[in-house]
């Protein structure tokens, strides 16, 4: 399995590619190609072309969850890609409002289906033999709490954003977990990932871990992270310096940025 950083909210000096605060990620698996979030614009596309990426003929599309970040540039790669399956969550197309701003989709459920097949599903998906969607993420750590990002609809429903997904990728040394921001709790998604697969090795984890301040839920996350002993944690686009410094006390962490390639 290859994967490329198409889009981060970090570049690398010398690799002039265009960063914003969005994740998306290009990769390749027995002969697939699949994408993982579609960014905040076609910033993502722009990049895949300047790396010599031709994403025309990518076959599917996994969603993490339905905040613009992750799904703002959508109409791009549906326009390019005319036999795109669509891989996530039932409620990821759902409206989601901010202190009156639209921070969901740009397209709606109805809208997608023109353009792409459409597989919503709370369960596990396999995507290649090894790479899995993991679908609705339980809550089972007591520190991780599902955050309230807005609304959902007009009767305010608050969202606690249960679309929240991740993939894994199993591989001989563990798994390894490919998160977009982990709202669903970054630890809740590392144990899923093991129940799912039945494989307790973490070999890797990388994507948002959404994680800011210094406080209770933090430490209680460096501690879990330090007992999986996890040998490559590329934590980033919705991480905060001061947790990322809190994490690099203890555990060695690496650097994310647009164009790093990890290859298993
Ligand atoms: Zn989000
Ligand atoms: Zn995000």
């Amino acid at each position: 399995m290859k994967l490329r950083v198409l889009v981060d909210n970090n570049t690398f000096i010398n690799m002039y590619y265009l960063g914003e605060p969005a994740v998306s990620y290009y990769i390749e698996d027995e002969g697939e190609k699949i994408l993982f979030d579609a960014g905040y614009s076609d910033a993502y596309m722009k990049n895949a072309k300047s790396m010599g990426i031709d994403l025309s003929d990518v076959s599917k599309l996994v969603i993490s969850h339905g905040h613009n970040d992750h799904t703002g540039g959508l109409p791009f790669i549906l326009e390019k890609c005319r036999n795109l399956e669509i891989i996530t969550h039932p409620k990821t197309f759902i409206e989601k409002m901010d202190e009156g701003e639209d921070i969901g989709s740009p397209y709606d459920e109805e809208m997608v289906r023109k353009y792409a097949k459409l597989s919503l599903s709370k369960k596990p998906v396999n995507i290649t033999n090894n790479l899995i969607y993991l679908g609705e993420i339980p809550q089972t750590t007591s520190f991780e709490t599902r955050d309230i990002i807005g609304v959902t609809d007009r009767d305010n429903h608050p969202d606690d954003i249960l679309e929240d997904s991740a993939m894994c990728y199993k591989t001989d040394k563990g798994i390894f977990i490919i998160t977009g921001c982990s709202h669903s709790g970054i630890c809740n998604i590392i144990e899923y990932a093991k129940k799912v697969t039945g494989d307790n090795r973490v070999y890797g984890v990388i994507g948002g871990f959404h994680l800011f301040d210094k406080d209770e839920r933090l430490a209680s996350t460096i501690e879990y992270l330090k007992k999986e002993n996890i040998p490559n944690l590329y934590p980033c686009h919705c991480i905060s310096l001061d947790a990322k410094i809190e994490m690099g006390k203890v555990m060695e962490i690496r650097e994310v940025g647009v164009g790093m390639e990890v290859d298993i």
